[in-house]
């Protein structure tokens, strides 16, 4: 009896993987198709200058939308996205994307207007990506300045000295670089003070309760203070509320990003921002 359990349990066990390998193998095919048709579209976040109350760039935030599901937020197929090996296809596709929207803004507006782009730690070791960066310089005849690539601490730490060495040239680019969810990963703070980045980003999960929990403001003020210290610019995440922003102005945060700001909105919501 005991042996046909088991038997029972192994192709149950067969079964699920067969589904799970259908499964990825069909959204291959659907996100595949999405890149080819243009499903994959941005959507904007502003990032708030708490010192001149001026709007200093937007972040690009990808969604997909899906010709049957609607439009769909990354946490529902970035993690197929990674599975099925297809980051670095993705974030070359946003590169371009953000890349033209600069172009399209300036052209529109008449405006500089900087984009911060997510970069996953596949495409950032990728040794192809100044060369790619480069080429899209060219051909949308956009200058350095307007782009700012997020990267996280474990994609700096894994590598350190591709990353280092990646950084320093973005860096003599005009490109700017960024520390996204700051506080989360593992950073060596050795490691942080020789990066040449311009910003660091606290992540959102410390700003939630920062302006009722004691301990939080603790670790956010010295993480301003750390940053300011080290010479880079501090942005603080996910800021949904009054207080958090009096709090985050209060301790001289440099810049703020959140729904009570706005939230993030697709390129023709943009026009309010310069047109005043
Ligand atoms: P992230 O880079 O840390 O982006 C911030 C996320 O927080 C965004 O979620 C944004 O919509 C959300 N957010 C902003 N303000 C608030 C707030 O006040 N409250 C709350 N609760 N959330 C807020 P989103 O767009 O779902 O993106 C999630 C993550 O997916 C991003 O985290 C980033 O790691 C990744 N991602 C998004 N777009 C791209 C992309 O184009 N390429 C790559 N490689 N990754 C991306
Ligand atoms: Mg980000
Ligand atoms: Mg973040
Ligand atoms: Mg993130």
């Amino acid at each position: 009896a005991q042996a046909e359990s088991q038997n029972v349990a192994t192709v149950k066990y067969k079964t699920g993987m067969q589904s799970h390998g259908r499964r990825l193998l069909a959204m291959e095919k659907e996100i595949r198709d999405g890149f080819e048709n243009n499903e994959f579209v941005l959507y904007f976040q502003p990032q708030l200058n708490l010192l001149n109350n001026r709007i200093e760039g937007f972040e690009a935030l990808v969604r997909w939308q899906h010709p049957a599901r609607g439009l769909l937020q990354p946490a529902s197929f970035l993690p197929d996205i990674e599975s099925l090996n297809l980051l670095s296809d993705l974030d070359s596709y946003v590169l371009d994307l953000a890349c033209q929207t600069v172009a399209r803004l300036q052209k529109e507006y008449h405006r500089r207007v900087t984009i911060a782009i997510n970069i996953t730690a596949v495409e950032f070791q990728d040794p192809q990506l100044i060369e790619n960066i480069q080429a899209l310089l060219f051909k949308y005849q956009i200058t350095p300045r307007c782009l700012d690539l997020e990267i996280t601490e474990n994609v700096v730490m894994t590598e350190i000295a591709t990353a280092m060495d990646t950084i320093v040239i973005l860096q003599n680019m005009g490109i700017k670089v960024s520390i996204d969810d700051f506080g989360t990963g593992y950073s060596s703070l050795a490691y942080l003070r020789k990066l040449p980045i311009d910003k660091i980003k606290i992540d959102r999960s410390f700003i939630e309760e920062v302006a009722s929990n004691d301990s939080d403001l603790t670790i956010v003020k010295s993480m301003v203070e750390l940053s300011h210290g080290l010479g880079k610019r501090v942005l603080a995440e996910g800021v949904e509320t009054e207080e958090q922003l009096r709090v985050l102005r209060n301790i001289g945060c440099d810049a703020v990003q959140g729904y009570y700001i706005s939230k993030p909105i697709p390129e023709a919501a943009l026009k309010k921002y310069f047109t005043r």
